[in-house]
């Protein structure tokens, strides 16, 4: 079957990405309107309405302008949040069929100790342009001393997720992490590739997500959960997880960007194992 005819998978994504700030506003156009309230719950799933605000104004914009393709909200309990599909073009999500590129949307409370979300998807199951989004929002006052606050998005990263898997990968293997090969899978398999082929082991052998090898389950819990925390996948500690962030801090692509992001909200999480020197030297570069 030949392609569908319209924008390729890179100008989709970079139309995205340009119509995310106006989608912001949209956003936070919405919630001062319709979201005030004095306190303001955290945990309480007003992070998952953002992310598919952002999306559905993405694609509010995308239809305005008629432009070639549309966000669809992907049923079911997939990873990804939308796919980007050729507008009006037949579309199975089982094959991709109709498909450009797939996006995982995020969101965290600036506020929170500790971001619950997980950014855990393995390189092999990303294209180049899949996007990963990720949110920061925060209850803001309506105007300066109200009483009453709103959900506003303060800071956000749209960009390759690919890249960022990247990062998060070669910072894990830094950490005494691993991911498992086919060929010496805990589990034995005989088939190669076998099921558990990338999936990170942490280091102390313990599996980091559930579809690891059932061998490698914890004692505890049964599977470790720490594998792309947001925030956490960024800590380092050590010579080679700082030259590591010093050399994708070298690049000009979205592992840089996201760096900046977290360490821009976080700053205190991410660089707190390193010492004053090293601190300065990777505070130049995120500049
Ligand atoms: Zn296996």
């Amino acid at each position: 079957m030949p392609p569908p005819a319209g924008p390729t998978p890179e100008e989709a994504f970079e139309e995205i990405l340009s119509l995310t700030p106006a989608a912001i506003e949209d956003v936070n156009a919405l919630t001062i309107q319709a979201f005030q309230t004095r306190g303001g719950r955290i945990g309480s799933g007003l992070g998952g309405v953002i992310e598919a605000l952002w999306g559905f104004y993405v694609n509010k914009r995308l239809t305005d302008s008629n432009y070639a393709v549309e966000l669809a909200w992907i049923s079911g309990h997939e990873y990804n949040d939308f796919a980007c599909l050729i507008r009006d073009a037949d579309w199975d999500p089982e094959t991709k069929i109709g498909e450009l590129l797939r996006v995982e949307v995020k969101s965290m409370v600036t506020a929170a100790d500790e971001s619950k979300a997980h950014f855990d998807r393995l390189q092999k199951e990303l294209t180049p342009t899949d996007i990963l989004a990720v949110f920061l929002w925060n209850w803001e006052p309506v105007e300066e001393g109200a009483r009453r606050s709103y959900p506003k998005v303060t800071s956000y990263f749209v960009g390759r997720a690919s890249q960022v898997a990247q990062l998060r990968d070669e910072l894990h293997v830094a950490r005494g992490g691993s991911f498992v090969e086919s060929a010496k899978c805990p589990d034995g398999c005989k088939v190669i590739p076998c099921s558990h082929e990338g999936e990170p082991l942490n280091a102390k052998n313990i599996r980091e997500r559930l579809s690891g090898p059932e061998n490698s389950r914890g004692r505890k819990a049964s599977y470790a959960a720490n594998f792309g925390g947001l925030v956490r996948m960024l800590g380092v500690r050590g010579t080679s997880a700082t030259e590591i962030l010093k050399k994708f801090l070298g690049r000009d692509d979205d592992a840089r960007k996201y760096i900046q992001f977290i360490s821009k909200n976080f700053a205190k999480k991410t660089l707190a194992n390193l010492g004053a020197e090293e601190i300065g030297e990777i505070d130049n570069l995120i500049k």
